[in-house]
């Protein structure tokens, strides 16, 4: 065994004698050289990464999990109006949970997943509804945006680097990123452009459909960790889809249109007169059913992978009115907080609002443009009171005209 007479010591790993090595440590019983070393250090931190990758998730327990009738009414705390949508949208993530605690393999009744889609013009709350379940149920949410996805080998993002994002607020925890919702919004955007599907290369639309396919029915999917575009040395992390719950969410201006067609085709016959009556033409946007996603462009196999399908009304005089100061957390209730920092007491008169809301109709500017209006009117008074050392600031509405007017309206509705 002895190569050397007057030292024999050689590394346990690898063999080599304590000449051939930089270093050789010694053990109760066994020797280690500094290359093995280094191999078991690189080893032990890549198993280490995968452990801390895979501890579990924090347990879902059916009892504390809110029932339908609760996320509804959190969902009220901060979301107005839009009572159908959050009535889906309670039931089918209460639904997707319970699938969760439902054990692999135990039972012949397999739930199935019940993804989601809200159709409803821009502005309505769409990504707000997303985002408050999310935050209720603590689980990791992201929203991605469909429009920059492309099919694999173009310009844009791959499909999988909507998972990279959730991987992110997961902090690469990849069971607990499993459990996840994501938002993908402007899903319409990705709708096929013509009729006829085969004339030219559809780089942004069925392709991308076709990607997502494989997303939303669940399946492991190789997800850059760093997004992006794939390249061929880049490590993947495999992460499985089957419990994901997927929120699209979508304008699809236009739809209405296709709906209208839709029931008039239908109204044609006995029926007519009774159907008829009951149409309300100024929000068609309550009957979208199914095949008005499919004559908008989707592919009947994603319609089959999104079952629950919901719409939000458009938000009228009374909503927007609402929107400004009674979620839990209103723009008005933001100010007022703001202020309140500065030791300031901030008070509106109330004719105030009904003006934001006036020019927010006139404008055409939406829920999102009560934020702009509103912080053109705060601007000067940001600027200014924290250093004048006042105790109250009460807008009126002389100075909300007078702020408004002078900014120049016009400008904010780019915004
Ligand atoms: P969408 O996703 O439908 O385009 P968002 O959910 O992003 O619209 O809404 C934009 C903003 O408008 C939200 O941040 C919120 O302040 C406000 N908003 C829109 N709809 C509502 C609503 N129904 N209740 C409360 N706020 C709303």
């Amino acid at each position: 065994m002895a190569d050397s007479k007057h030292n024999n010591n050689r590394c346990s790993f690898c063999g080599r004698l304590e000449d051939e090595v930089g270093i050789l440590i010694t053990g109760m019983n066994a020797y280690i050289c500094d290359i093995c070393a280094n191999q078991a250090y690189m080893i032990a931190e890549e198993a280490m990464e995968g452990i801390k990758r895979n501890v579990n998730p924090k347990k879902l327990n059916l009892k504390k999990l809110p029932k339908p009738l609760e996320i509804k009414e959190f969902l009220d705390q901060y979301v107005i109006g839009q009572d159908d949508a959050k009535r889906f949208l309670s039931v089918s993530v209460y639904n997707h949970y319970k699938r969760l605690l439902q054990k692999d393999g135990g039972d012949d009744v397999e739930i199935e997943k019940s993804n989601i889609i809200m159709v409803g013009s821009t502005g309505t709350g769409k990504t707000l509804l997303a985002r408050t379940i999310a935050k209720l149920l603590h689980v990791p949410f992201t929203i991605v945006d469909a429009t920059v996805l492309t099919e694999a080998g173009y310009v844009g993002e791959d499909i999988e680097s909507i998972l990279t994002r959730l991987l992110q607020v997961a902090d690469y925890n990849v069971p607990e990123a499993e459990q996840g919702i994501v938002f993908i919004d402007e899903i319409d955007k990705i709708a096929r452009k013509g009729d006829n599907p085969s004339i030219t290369r559809d780089v942004s639309g069925e392709g991308v459909q076709q990607g997502l396919l494989k997303l939303l029915e669940g399946s492991v999917v190789n997800v850059p960790p760093q997004g992006g575009r794939k390249h061929p040395d880049q490590k993947m992390i495999p992460v499985n889809t089957k419990n994901i719950l997927f929120i699209c969410g979508g304008a699809f201006d236009g739809i209405e249109k296709k709906i209208a067609q839709r029931l008039n085709t239908h109204v044609v016959g006995y029926g007519a007169v009774r159907n008829t009556a009951v149409i309300d033409k100024n929000n068609m946007m309550q009957y979208i059913a199914p095949q008005d996603l499919k004559s908008f462009g989707l592919i009947p196999e994603i319609i089959g992978r999104l079952p629950v399908l919901t719409y939000l009304n458009p938000l009228d005089r009374n909503a927007l009115r609402s929107i400004l100061t009674e979620p839990k957390n209103s723009i008005i209730k933001q100010y007022i907080k703001l202020f309140e920092m500065d030791k300031v007491k901030l008070a509106f008169e109330d004719n105030v609002f009904e003006y934001i809301v006036d020019k927010a109709v006139e404008y055409k500017l939406g829920a999102r443009g009560l934020r702009s209006i509103v912080e053109t009117i705060m601007m000067d008074a940001m600027f200014e009171i924290p250093s004048e050392h006042k105790e109250n600031f009460v807008v009126t509405l002389e100075y909300a005209k007078h702020q408004l007017e002078k900014a120049n309206i016009a400008k904010l509705q780019t915004a």
